[in-house]
């Protein structure tokens, strides 16, 4: 590439100039123009997880014996996830985010499987067509089959084919709550129930709607529970990078006790140093994101979480409300939460798509049903009636039959 280290070094202020030089061309998120990514709400906020981090940031997760401060602040991020998914008897620990998560619940699952019912040999996952790819990933380095069963006529998963996906080998089912696509959360409570009855593993990735669902159920909204009060879910991932609304790098995978937990732990000790132990993938981990976490928890508090999460709400409605006045549009199914994704009759919704892309709006594509996607987060509440103006604008164009120009590709 001939790109070359620097000889000399550059100072800080002629580094920080080119780095605000080379975000000018990043999707403006502080202005909510984007779908996915980035979850923000004010720069009160956004200062406390950024200090955090900064104090933390030299510090690492991995050696929870020389930073007692990172260990006790992963337990509490921990304990209050638990409690808000109803887990008083269960273990959990941080990771790095969703994908690592689910690694990590799929890992245990195999693990407790091959204690449990040694005679499987192929053991395989059974999940519903909307869930979330970190499952096939995990799948992929763990020796696992995924078999993705079509989703019923509400885009939720159908348990009644679920079941009949399961054979012999079947050690794990999935379900979503909410799944990314669409936002529509799967039966929990009945995938549960079948997982119980056939002893199968039953994980809820929960990496969209784990920390702030709960606050929406509280507000009256109808959002179905999908926490450890149902006796057939084995572990739950929630993301704090998201609907915790903190840095990146945050996730929790919880356990319904500490029995199950023991199978996401890796051990080694045919080495110099000996023992090698831990419960995450990650060696080292970046101290600043536990710190973060802790900090935005008990910064926001429980009236913070429920005052974002009405924001988020009232914005998303707004959005709905918008969309029904453009004619052709329409919301799939019936999201539960803040994710949302809606599609078109009588024109291209993913020439829309492109449009908006190419007017600075990083709305996210889905395939299947055609459509686009939005995460609606706190800072959209300011953002939706500009984009609800530019979608009506960009339909105009799309049924005019403009060329867009944007070469966006329809990738997530
Ligand atoms: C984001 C997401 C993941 C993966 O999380 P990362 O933080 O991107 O690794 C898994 N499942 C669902 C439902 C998600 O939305």
């Amino acid at each position: 590439m001939g790109i070359k280290l620097s000889t000399e070094g550059r100072s800080w202020d002629e580094l920080k100039t080119a780095m605000m030089h080379l975000r000018r061309d990043d999707v403006d998120w502080r202005h909510g123009r984007h779908g996915a990514y980035v979850w923000y709400v004010s720069e009160d906020l956004e200062r406390v997880a950024r200090e955090a981090y900064g104090m933390f940031m030299a510090e690492n997760g991995l050696g929870p014996r020389a930073f007692p401060s990172l260990r006790q602040m992963e337990e509490e991020v921990v304990g209050i996830t638990l409690s808000l998914l109803q887990g008083e008897d269960g273990a959990g620990q941080m990771t790095s985010g969703g994908t690592e998560s689910v690694f990590l619940a799929a890992k245990a699952a195999r693990d407790w499987a091959r204690a449990q019912r040694p005679e499987i040999t192929n053991p395989e996952v059974v999940a519903p067509f909307s869930a979330h790819p970190a499952i096939n990933k995990a799948a992929h380095y763990l020796g696992l089959r995924v078999i993705r069963v079509p989703t019923g006529p509400d885009f939720r998963a159908d348990v009644q084919a679920m079941s009949r996906a399961i054979t012999p080998n079947t050690i794990m089912l999935y379900g979503s709550a909410p799944a990314y696509s669409l936002g529509v959360i799967d039966p929990i409570a009945e995938i549960g129930e079948l997982a119980e009855k056939r002893g199968h593993w039953f994980h809820v990735d929960a990496c969209v709607g784990g920390i702030l669902g709960p606050f929406v159920r509280r507000l009256g909204y109808p959002v179905p529970i999908f926490d450890f009060s149902l006796p057939g879910v084995s572990s739950i991932s929630a993301d704090h990078h998201k609907s915790g609304y903190t840095a990146k790098g945050a996730s929790t995978v919880l356990f319904r006790n500490s029995d199950l937990q023991k199978y996401s732990r890796y051990e080694f000790d045919d080495w110099p140093t000996g023992l090698y132990s831990n419960l995450t993938f990650t060696g080292t981990r970046p101290g600043g994101a536990i710190a973060a976490a802790w900090a935005v928890m008990n910064f926001l508090g429980e009236k913070g979480y429920l005052k974002i999460a009405e924001t988020v709400m009232r914005a998303r409605q707004r959005f709905e409300e918008g969309l029904t006045k453009i004619s052709g549009f329409h919301v799939w199914g019936h999201p539960d939460l803040w994710a949302i994704a809606f599609g078109a009759e009588g024109y291209d919704i993913l020439e829309v798509w492109k449009t908006m892309v190419a007017r600075g709006w990083f709305l996210s594509p889905v395939r299947r049903p055609p459509g686009i996607h939005l995460m609606v987060t706190a800072v959209h509440e300011l953002a939706i009636d500009e984009c609800i103006a530019e979608l009506k604008d960009a339909v105009a164009r799309v049924r005019e039959g403009q060329v867009t120009g944007s070469t966006a590709e329809a990738r997530y």
